[in-house]
């Protein structure tokens, strides 16, 4: 290290704070409030972005947003994105959900991992870079509902203009919890697979339970569709692997004695680059038509507050100026190389990659069991995490 960047008691101390906050996603506000209080106490001047969705969630809630000013407006600005929402708190926990332990070195609260490290991470680097002297901008945004189904806190920054003049972005998400393949920190994951979520609507014809042929029987033609769609050949990209078919749900059936006349099938369908939703579309219905059932099939993706809101996959170049950066600083800061990967999953940094076209990397601490019970964050990686953003944002920024 060339100086000492991050005090590793402040970090730690307060990321237990953070995780201290119940935020499951729709009830950040506290978090919200305490990440803006901590900002303002430094004198970093926050600002609350209001996200509002009256349609279908009719959430309202805020975003945090700060920036450094450089003093070159040509030279870069680099995002620093991460989310203070986590799941609903799971009922499993043997201790309160939001206890902060520290045994071990591992932090225990629900959100520890998924993602409140890798946002006291880009806290402290945040304010650590403050006291830099900077040619290019750093923007900080604290986001709410990533984990809810539309991730509307980033959705929200892009279409209000915050990532226009932004050159790149890291996303402090537990980058090594969910990579396609085996990596450990320190790691960098240059992109991620995309997602398209739809519903089959089966409709048969309902007749008396006794005499199932003078009917067509939904549930039944929604079972084949469903084992059709698993069996699917799915595209496959050199980085980001293959793509995945998950049939989520089943539901269907009517009354005691009759034929179902109804079901209804939900898909999970993650893509790689390549493959769109069109593409996603005329396969399952070509699934669906080679079955040749009587039943009518009806395919439709998943209603969202926009029709822009959506995960596509993306990949960042291994040779973009931000890779290298994080690449050099994880040598400096963990004295090891760091491994690549790509996320399984799909993300806030979907829509950075993806919609904004942002060169994005993920880079957070790790830990176990995140959006479980028992979930946990390594405190050496956050406060790692946090020295790399320091290195990599003087390095890039300077
Ligand atoms: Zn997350």
């Amino acid at each position: 290290m060339t100086e000492t960047t991050v005090d590793r008691e402040a970090t730690v101390g307060l990321l237990q704070e953070l995780v201290r906050i119940p935020s499951p996603y729709f009830e950040e506000h506290d978090c919200a409030e305490f990440v803006y209080e901590w900002l303002d106490d430094r004198g970093l001047d926050p600002e609350y972005h209001h996200v509002s969705e009256p349609d279908i969630t009719e959430y309202e809630g805020d975003n945090v947003i700060a920036r450094l000013e450089g003093s070159d407006p040509d030279a870069p600005t680099l995002l620093l994105n991460g989310h203070i929402d986590t799941v609903k708190l799971v009922e499993d926990w043997e201790e309160d959900a939001c206890s902060g332990r520290i045994e071990d070195g591992k932090l225990y609260g629900q959100g520890a991992c998924d993602m409140k490290g890798g946002v006291a991470a880009a806290m402290v680097a945040f304010e650590a870079l403050a006291e830099r002297d900077l040619a290019g901008d750093v923007l900080f945004t604290a986001v709410v509902d990533e984990e809810g189904p539309y991730g509307l806190g980033t959705d929200r920054l892009i279409r209000d203009g915050y990532t226009d003049d932004v050159d790149m972005a890291v996303v402090t998400e537990p980058g090594p919890i969910l990579a396609q393949e085996d990596v450990d920190n320190p790691a960098l994951l240059l992109g991620a697979r995309g997602r398209f979520l739809y519903d089959i609507t089966v409709k048969g014809r309902a007749a008396h339970g006794s005499q199932p042929y003078k009917g067509t029987n939904a549930v039944v033609d929604a079972g084949k569709v469903a084992a059709a769609l698993d069996d699917l050949d799915v595209g496959s990209h050199p980085q980001l692997g293959d793509g995945s078919v998950c049939p989520l749900l089943l539901e269907g059936g009517s009354q005691t004695l009759s034929v179902p006349e109804r079901a209804r099938l939900m898909v999970d369908r993650h893509v790689v680059i390549g493959e769109t939703e069109d593409d996603v579309r005329e396969q399952a219905e070509a699934a669906v038509d080679a079955l040749d059932i009587d039943s009518d099939v009806e395919l439709g993706f998943r209603e969202a507050p926009d029709p822009g809101i959506t995960y596509g996959p993306y990949v960042t170049d291994e040779d973009h100026p931000l890779v290298g950066a994080l690449q050099r600083a994880a040598r400096t800061v963990t004295g090891t190389d760091p491994a690549l990967g790509y996320f399984a999953s799909v993300g806030d940094f979907n829509y950075l990659g993806d919609r904004a076209d942002l060169p994005t990397v993920i880079v957070g601490p790790d830990g176990e069991n995140i959006h479980g019970a028992g979930e946990f964050v390594y405190t050496d990686e956050v406060v790692e995490v946090a020295e790399m953003l320091v290195e990599a944002g003087e390095d890039l920024l300077a």
